[in-house]
C-alpha cells in the first residue's frame, strides 16, 4: 500500500512539474517577464498584457546612461573588460552597491536586454542556433530582447546561443543594433582567451596573498596544465603589478619545507609549553591535540587529503605574501 501511495505521490509531482514548466515557457515565449531582479539600466512597471498583470522594464535614466557608456567604451578595438571596470572604480560608480566585476561586465555586454533589436540581430542570433519565439516584423529597431535558457540545450546562456530561445520583449532596448552587435561580436573573439584560464584548488588558498596589494592569489590553470597564483586584483583590472610569474608547486613545495623547519626548531604555541598553569585547560588540550595532529600531518603530507593539508596550513600560517622570487610567511606562532 506504501509502495503504491509513493508511486502516486511521484507520478503527481512529475505530472505538476512538467505543468508548471510548461506554462514558464508558453508565458516566456509571448514576453512576459519570468521574474528576477531588473537587468542593471532599468525598473520594474506594473502593465496590464493580454489581461494578465504582468511587469514591464522601464528605463532608469542615471543607470542607463552608464549602460551606453559601457557599451560606447568596450565598442572600441583595445577596450578591455580591465579597462572598464577600473574605469568605474576609479570615479567610485557602484552597481548593486558593489564595485563592476569582470564577470558582471561579461554578463551585461551579452544580454540581448540592451539591444534595439533589429533585422541584423535576427539574423545573428539565427546564425547561432537560437531558437526565436517572435516574428521577424518584430525585430522593429526598437525593443529589447529575452534570452531563456533552453529547455533542451547543452549550454549556459551566456556561453553558448544554441538552443536557447529570443522573446522580443515589450520593453525599449538601450543601445542601438550596429553597436550592440559590434560588441557581441568581439566578445565572441575573446572568449577562447578567457576559456584557458581555469581556478584550480590549492591547499594554500584562503592564505596567499599578492605581496604588493595583499589581495588574494588564485591559482590559475593554463592550457600546459601548468598552475600559476595570479593577483585577484590585477586579473579584475590590473590595478596591482602582480606577484610576478610564480608556480602555485613551487610555492606549495617552498610552504611546505618552511612548515617541516618551523616544527623541527622546536618552536611551539605558548599555550603549549604552560598549559598545566593555565585554568582554560579544556580549550589548551583541544589545542595540543590539534597541534599533534599538525606535526603528525606535516610528516604524513602525501597521505594526507586536502582539507588535512588546508587544516595544517591553517594551524601554522597566518598569511602568505607573494613577490617576484620571494614568498613572505607569517606564522601562527
Ligand atoms: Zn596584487
Amino acid at each position: 500500500m506504501l509502495n503504491i501511495c509513493i508511486v502516486f505521490a511521484q507520478l503527481e509531482c512529475e505530472t505538476i512539474q512538467k505543468r508548471v514548466s510548461d506554462a514558464y515557457y508558453s508565458r516566456s515565449q509571448k514576453g512576459f517577464r519570468m521574474g528576477g531582479k531588473p537587468p542593471y539600466g532599468y525598473r520594474l512597471e506594473e502593465i496590464l498584457m493580454e489581461g494578465i498583470h504582468t511587469k514591464k522594464l522601464v528605463e532608469e535614466p542615471g543607470e542607463a546612461a552608464i549602460v551606453r557608456e559601457i557599451f560606447d567604451m568596450y565598442e572600441q578595438p583595445d577596450t578591455s573588460y580591465g579597462d572598464i571596470t577600473r574605469y568605474y572604480a576609479e570615479k567610485g560608480v557602484q552597481f548593486y552597491g558593489k564595485e563592476l566585476i569582470r564577470s558582471m561586465l561579461a554578463q551585461l555586454l551579452r544580454n540581448p536586454v540592451y539591444v534595439r533589436a533589429d533585422m541584423d540581430v535576427y539574423r545573428f542570433f539565427r546564425s547561432h542556433g537560437t531558437n526565436i519565439v517572435s516574428s521577424p516584423e518584430q525585430f522593429d529597431g526598437i525593443h529589447g530582447c529575452y534570452l531563456y535558457q533552453g529547455r533542451d540545450a547543452q549550454t549556459d546562456k551566456l556561453q553558448n546561443l544554441k538552443g536557447h530561445m529570443l522573446v522580443v520583449a515589450p520593453h525599449e532596448g538601450l543601445v542601438s543594433s550596429e553597436q550592440w552587435l559590434n560588441c557581441r561580436i568581439k566578445l565572441m573573439r575573446n572568449k577562447t582567451i578567457q576559456a584557458n584560464r581555469k581556478a584550480v584548488n590549492t591547499w594554500l588558498a584562503g592564505k596567499v596573498k599578492c605581496g604588493n596589494c595583499g589581495y588574494a592569489l588564485m591559482s590559475i590553470k593554463i592550457q600546459s596544465g601548468k598552475q600559476y597564483l595570479r593577483c585577484t586584483k590585477r586579473l579584475n583590472n590590473k590595478a596591482c603589478p602582480g606577484c610576478g610569474k610564480v608556480y602555485t608547486e613551487d610555492v606549495e613545495n617552498y610552504v611546505y619545507k618552511e612548515m617541516v623547519r618551523k616544527l623541527r626548531e622546536g618552536q611551539s604555541p605558548a599555550a603549549y609549553t604552560n598549559l598545566k598553569e593555565n585554568p582554560q585547560v579544556k580549550q589548551i588540550y583541544r589545542e595540543i591535540e590539534e597541534m599533534e595532529k599538525v606535526a603528525s600531518n606535516i610528516s604524513l603530507w602525501g597521505e594526507i587529503d586536502f582539507e588535512e593539508k588546508r587544516f595544517t596550513v591553517d594551524k601554522m600560517i597566518r598569511s602568505l605574501r607573494v613577490f617576484p622570487g620571494s614568498v613572505q610567511i607569517q606564522w601562527k606562532f
